[in-house]
């Protein structure tokens, strides 16, 4: 059993506040600092370019790569980290239709974050006028499934409501048409047990610096089945994805297995981080996780509809349907939820009218859902929310 009271030890988080937004940006785990210190002066400063070989900083990305794998139930040697997200799904989904040359459509949901679909619109562009995105509503997915599909590229969890896709369904159903999957688990990888081997996903992708507290602009991860990783071409083709990146040869030619998904020179002070983050996950179970985090949602769902008349579920009410947030639609959302950061309660805000709260179990507990739901109803009863200085609107909301 998950002591929780431990895994909230291992973070640093400003006291009197209740952070509700892990599912943005996870928050500083205690060990991180010192790694990151200990990467910047005992390696960068002491060992300058040895530190590629000494450190062991090459291999990093499939070091951490094997880590995260174990929560998203991939073998060894079939995850790596670099780039970004949206990096990542241009280079699993130019993969994935690469496996696919007879067919030309990518199928995908108005539910998915917006930069997929920006990336696959982008490559799409690229490979010529046959290429085209489709996108239907969440619910019409495996009905627009048919022969015509390459790829159907998915996000588990919904950003806006936390809705779930059934990943395992909707990939059984996908291959049944000949069709590939790309899944991202952004918002799923460190909050919900996932087993992409199972699922039969042939490529997944997600961020680290949500749910699994890498910092911002933490490095992204990708994962390719193993019976594609020695045929998918890697549309970015950069030196250190080479076979032999130190022989300098003029041609290109995949490395075997998943470094081939490497691009570039890996961010090492920001993969010390990672590092630190993810030995969190020594002490915690990822069931015991999901399990909490329904019970959170749950009771802080039962809360508010109990004190804030005006505000509506967005999310589903069923735990087992979404992830690890809960959505509430108001019109004033915007202002609400800046007072409530006012007030120390931090959730965001998404457009047009909704408010999202990440509950964490590694860090969030009952008196927090308790704080929240309280300081929300008084902020509404009061109207606060109403003070012009909530109004005003910031870059990142
Ligand atoms: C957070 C998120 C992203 C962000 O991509 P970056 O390249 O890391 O900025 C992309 N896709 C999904 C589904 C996300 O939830």
């Amino acid at each position: 059993m998950t002591d929780f009271a431990a895994t909230k030890a291992m973070f640093d988080l400003p006291e009197g506040m209740i952070y509700l937004d892990g599912n943005s940006l996870g928050p500083l785990p205690k060990a991180a600092p010192a790694r990151v210190q200990k990467t910047l002066n005992d390696e960068w400063g002491e060992m300058l370019i040895t530190g590629w070989n000494k450190a062991g900083w090459m291999d990093l990305p499939t070091r951490l790569g094997d880590r995260i794998g174990k929560l998203i139930g991939a073998p060894q040697g079939s995850v790596v980290l670099g780039d970004t997200l949206s990096i990542k799904v241009y280079q699993a989904l130019a993969s994935a239709l690469a496996l696919r040359p007879d067919r030309r459509i990518i199928l995908s949901d108005t539910g998915n974050f917006p930069s997929d679909l920006y990336m696959a619109e982008g490559l799409a562009r690229t490979l010529g006028p046959d290429y085209v995105l489709k996108t239907v509503a969440p619910e019409d997915v495996a009905a627009a499934l048919d022969d015509e599909i390459a790829v159907l590229m998915l996000t588990e969890v919904d950003y806006r409501t936390g809705r779930l896709h059934d990943m395992a369904a909707l990939t059984q159903h996908a291959h049944s048409v000949g069709a590939l999957t790309v899944w991202d688990l952004a918002h799923s990888a460190g909050a919900l047990p996932v087993d992409v081997t199972t699922c039969k996903a042939d490529f997944a992708v997600g961020c680290t610096y949500k749910y699994l507290n890498s910092g911002p602009g933490g490095p992204a991860f990708i994962y390719v089945a193993p019976e594609h990783s020695d045929t998918a071409t890697p549309a970015l083709s950069g030196w250190l994805g080479h076979d032999a990146p130190f022989d300098f040869d003029l041609t290109y030619h995949p490395a075997p297995g998943i470094s081939r998904m490497r691009v570039g020179t890996p961010a090492i002070v920001q993969m010390a981080a990672l590092d630190a983050a993810l030995d969190v996950w020594d002490h915690a179970d990822i069931a015991d996780v999901r399990a909490r985090s329904i019970q959170l949602c749950d009771m802080f769902i039962e809360r508010v509809e109990a004190t804030c008349p005006q505000l509506q579920l967005a999310s589903p009410r069923d735990g087992t349907q979404r992830g690890s947030q809960v959505s509430f639609r108001f019109e004033h959302g915007y202002p609400c939820m800046q007072a409530l950061i006012a007030r120390g309660v931090i959730g965001d805000f998404r457009a047009p009218d909704l408010m999202r709260f990440g509950f964490t179990p590694l860090y969030i507990g009952e008196d927090e859902v308790i704080g929240a739901a309280r300081i929300l109803a008084d902020i509404l009863e009061s109207g606060a929310w109403d003070r012009p200085e909530f109004h005003a609107r910031s870059a990142v909301t």
